[in-house]
């Protein structure tokens, strides 16, 4: 056998170090793709930084914030983690059981279960994105409620929620609070930026906000009224849907507060569509939880012509609210 020139040897080790490298690559995006992204920024670019109660650590290379796999998620900063497990598993398969009900049950006080229910809702994001055919849109009105605010209901101006309910034949349901107040197009536009599949005809109990809406998103629209109705369509099911929201909020809570309405919401969704969701990730429950004041405060200035009015001054250790609201606004482009 002929031995290698020299030049054929420079060669093979050529090949050798680029197909190296290549794998170094290969190896290195396949590392960085199984590490969370960074809860605070979303960077996907973090470094690992060991292994701390058996967790691992992370540290972003944007915002530099050191951060583990349960950072941002509904168990952070949970003591009692496997009581917390039980008890989301319980509300997400039984359905609303009173707070005190749950103090009792899992031995925890009423603020911890108050806590640990809206931090199990927080990270639901329930509502469809497509709809086909026959879409029933329904306007819901809810009364404005400051539940919790310990003040007289006579301190504040009584107004609506208006709550639009979409459903289509496919069972993909979708329940948007849109407006507080009177209600507009460019609420519907602002909140129902669904995909809407081939052919798609709104159904619905007629208002101008649906047939501008309707108009102004191309879609196909038959209205009826009580007493214009000559193909007796009907919306039974965002009926049912709407009269499932009432008995959640008003007969089993006895009255929510308006703050807390979308995460009822996305409980019913849940409970109604048994569909598996992921807990983590995208929407980091904790960042939704400890920013509820703020993202109500949002919406409230942009989707109301009333003034806003402070009901929680809580405040979290690790919690900004620049940083709650990016993760809220990701949540509500998403869900709504
Ligand atoms: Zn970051």
């Amino acid at each position: 056998m002929i031995p290698p020139t020299p030049a054929q040897r420079r060669n093979t080790i050529c090949v050798l170090k680029a197909e190296h490298s290549k794998q170094l690559k290969i190896e290195k995006a396949l590392a960085f793709a199984n590490r969370p992204p960074c809860p605070y920024c979303a960077q996907k670019h973090v470094y690992s930084v060991g292994v701390k109660s058996q967790i691992k650590h992370y540290r972003c290379s944007k915002c530099r914030k050191s951060f583990s796999a349960r950072t941002g998620t509904s168990e952070y900063w949970i003591h009692k983690k496997e009581s917390f497990r039980h008890y989301m598993t319980d509300m997400l398969s039984n359905g609303h059981k009173t707070l005190k009900q749950m103090c009792s049950e899992y031995n925890i006080s009423s603020l911890t279960a108050f806590d640990w229910r809206h931090k199990v809702l927080a990270s639901l994001n329930c509502n469809q994105e497509n709809f086909n055919g026959l879409i029933e849109l329904r306007n819901s009105i809810f009364k404005l409620s400051w539940k919790g605010s310990r003040k007289s209901v006579n301190d504040f101006e009584l107004s609506n929620v208006h709550i639009i309910v979409s459903a289509d034949h496919n069972k993909n349901t979708a329940l948007s609070m849109v407006r507080i107040g009177n209600l507009k197009t460019s609420d519907l536009e602002a909140h129902l930026n669904f995909n809407f599949g081939e052919n798609p005809v709104v159904v619905g109990r007629y208002q101008i906000s649906f047939h501008d809406f309707s108009k102004k998103r191309n879609l196909g629209a038959t209205f009826f009224s009580k007493t214009n109705n000559p193909h007796e369509l009907d919306d039974k099911m965002s009926e049912e849907i709407e009269n499932d929201l009432r008995f959640l909020v008003q007969n089993k809570a006895h009255g929510v507060s308006t703050k807390y309405l979308n995460n009822y919401i996305q409980w019913l969704l849940f409970v109604k569509s048994k569909k598996s969701i992921t807990m983590h990730g995208a929407h980091p429950a904790w960042f939704n939880f400890t920013g509820t004041e703020h993202s109500f405060k949002q919406f409230f200035n942009c989707f109301s012509d009333m003034p806003y009015f402070r009901t929680s001054f809580r405040i979290w250790k690790k919690s900004t609210e620049t940083i709650a609201s990016s993760s809220i606004k990701n949540r509500l482009t998403i869900s709504s």
